[in-house]
């Protein structure tokens, strides 16, 4: 491997909804700044392409950014920063409309205006959606605007591999070209995270192969912590076998949640007392924690289907007629009849819940700035943050808009404050290099198997890891985690080829993975109380006067990680209960 240096003013890495708004962020901030994206995909195949149901924005006359705050606040059980949320839900209409002016084909009322729906736990309609499709049509935007700025050089089909700081700040990082196997330097001033989730460390999921928490695992190895990891969000409506999502849009048009007696099992819940009735527009509108958490309940209760993935519920569109599903919900049509060989429009859906999106993530302020000098972070792989312990639906696409852009300018004005580079970098990348090659051309060929310790990993996250966790279980899985890393150790890498190895990938993305199982289970052994998404069966409630904090999950050599905390940022919402229960 022959080590070169190439030069940007901001690097950013990831070329998803937040990677494109961050690079076309900085463009605008000075014509003059060089902006790198480096992306293991082609940014079209960047997991923001799958979303479907839309994005959240404050429109219609009959709503208000105090609304829009404080669903996404008692939404996520109080852990969101308020002062990020306030932000967010200022910048969020702006940011939609300018992704209309740039071309994105929202779908709209009879009368041309923009058209909202429901979405879970939004007690008002301001869901932009574009079809059910609007992930593919915002990334499109967002890439064909990219096109436009010159200065703006793609790296597809790169894999970065790790960061380099030096002197106290982030100054690039260390990339491969995986149609060659060549390995390169890249010098940047600044560097954003834009690099999504971590679904794959679970084993039945929503998420594209390629979310495996590439991004958090770099920063928590520079030093830069990994916040409210513990929080994981189950959606509720998964295809079983695939984990395939059917979008919370299908419910949000009218669906229902039927257990195995054809019964609408969730006016059992917290979600269909009469409390709940001003609060949500249907019990299956509930936010998604508590959706997946009745379903738990429903199995335990022997209510459930069980067929060859498990148990299953049905969701059923039926009654919304062929009309309304081919206009507001054909991809889910399309879906079904591709991967179920069923058409929803006469027969029911088996869904179950399925592992959608991390909450946590590499902690940020409200700038986007990491703690490390020279790295800002955007999207799902960031934690700003907004999503609190359950994110609402149809925040993430907005999230990415808003804080792509300020993690983007926040870059772009660091950039060119600095003077230039560390004269160690050159030895810096050489020593990654050498670290790739003894994982690529181990000595002694190592003995153990890449799939063999993913299947492991994922199999002891759902076991102990799950909607429902307690310390035996989770301590269960950190041990085997443990026992993985030390396996991971002595992997072997049979394909010995530079052109498209994706043996090496899929190890560099094991790696990865492993790091952000380890602080998902710490951060969840150390939250002794139950909020949103973290259900502890030993510490049921919700604990405001111990654990109304944000974790930081710190990584340590060959140890369990360590668990610091801050406080939440409380501006205008005390705390109170969520009005669905608790
Ligand atoms: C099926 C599905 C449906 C969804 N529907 C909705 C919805 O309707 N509304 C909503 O608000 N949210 C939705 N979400 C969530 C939302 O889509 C995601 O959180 C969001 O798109 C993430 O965007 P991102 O830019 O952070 O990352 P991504 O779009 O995942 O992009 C990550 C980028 O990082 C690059 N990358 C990663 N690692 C490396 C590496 N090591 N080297 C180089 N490049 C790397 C990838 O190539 C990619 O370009 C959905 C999610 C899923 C899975």
């Amino acid at each position: 491997m022959d080590p070169t240096l190439q030069t940007c003013d901001v690097l950013i890495l990831g070329a998803g909804g937040a990677g494109l708004r961050a690079a076309i962020a900085v463009a605008e901030t000075h014509p003059d700044i060089s902006v790198g994206i480096v992306s293991k995909v082609y940014p079209m195949r960047s997991h923001t392409v799958s979303a479907e149901g839309g994005a959240a924005a404050v429109i219609k006359d009959n709503d208000s950014l105090e609304n829009h705050a404080y669903d996404t606040i008692s939404g996520g059980d109080w852990m969101c920063d308020q002062d990020a949320v306030e932000l967010f839900v200022k910048q969020a209409p702006t940011e939609m409309l300018r992704l209309e002016h740039w071309g994105c084909p929202w779908s709209r009322e009879a009368n041309g205006t923009v058209a909202v729906r429901p979405f879970g736990g939004m007690k008002k309609q301001r869901t932009w959606f574009a079809a059910d499709k609007t992930g593919f049509h915002m990334l499109h935007t967002l890439f064909q605007t990219s096109l436009k700025y010159h200065k703006v050089i793609r790296f597809d089909e790169w894999y970065v591999t790790s960061l380099l700081v030096e002197e106290g700040r982030c100054q690039g990082a260390v990339v491969m070209e995986i149609a060659s196997g060549k390995v390169e330097a890249l010098r940047a001033k600044a560097v954003v995270i834009c690099t999504g989730g971590a679904g794959k460390v679970f084993p039945f999921t929503t998420n594209a192969n390629i979310k495996t928490g590439d991004g958090m695992a770099l920063a928590y190895r520079a030093g830069v912590p990994l916040k409210d990891m513990e929080f994981v969000q189950y959606h509720p409506t998964g295809l079983p076998f695939t984990g395939i999502l059917i979008t919370e849009a299908a419910r949000a048009e009218g669906g229902y949640l039927l257990n195995k007696e054809g019964y609408r099992y969730l006016q059992d819940y917290d979600l269909g007392k009469p409390e709940a009735k001003p609060v949500l527009r249907s019990m299956e509108l509930g936010p998604r924690d508590r959706l997946s958490q009745a379903f738990v309940k429903e199995q335990e209760k022997g209510r459930t289907l069980q067929g060859a993935y498990g148990h299953y519920v049905h969701l059923d569109i039926r009654h919304l007629g062929a009309k309304l599903i081919d206009s507001k919900l054909p991809f889910v049509r399309e879906l079904c009849l591709k991967y179920e060989n069923l058409d929803p429009i006469q027969t029911m859906i088996p869904v179950r819940p399925v592992v959608h999106y991390m909450m946590g993530g590499i902690h940020t302020d409200i700038h986007g700035a990491t703690p490390l000098p020279g790295l800002y972070a955007a999207g799902e792989c960031a934690c700003v943050s907004i999503n609190g312990a359950n994110r609402l639906g149809s925040n993430s696409l907005t999230e990415l808009l808003v804080f792509g852009a300020i993690a983007g300018k926040s870059a772009a004005e660091f950039a060119l404050s600095q003077p230039g580079f560390s004269e160690n970098l050159p030895s810096l990348a050489a020593k990654e290099f050498k670290r790739l090659e003894k994982l690529f051309f181990k000595k002694n060929g190592g003995v153990e198997n890449i799939a063999d310790i993913r299947e492991a990993m994922q199999k002891t996250m759902e076991e102990g890891v799950g909607i429902y966790r307690d310390e035996k279980s989770l301590l269960a899985s950190q041990t085997e985690i443990f026992n993985l890393q030390e396996r991971f150790k002595h992997v072997r890498l049979s394909d010995k080829s530079q052109a498209f190895n994706t043996e090496r990938v899929a190890a560099l993305e094991l790696s990865c993975l492993l790091d952000v199982a380890e602080a998902v289970i710490q951060s969840a052994v150390c939250r002794k109380e139950s909020r949103g998404s973290h259900q502890r069966i030993d510490f049921p409630q919700r604990d405001d006067r111990e654990f109304l904090v944000h974790s930081l999950a710190y990584k340590k050599k060959h140890a369990i990680p360590e668990v610091d905390y801050v406080p939440v940022t409380i501006t205008r919402w005390p705390p109170g209960e969520r009005i669905y229960g608790r």
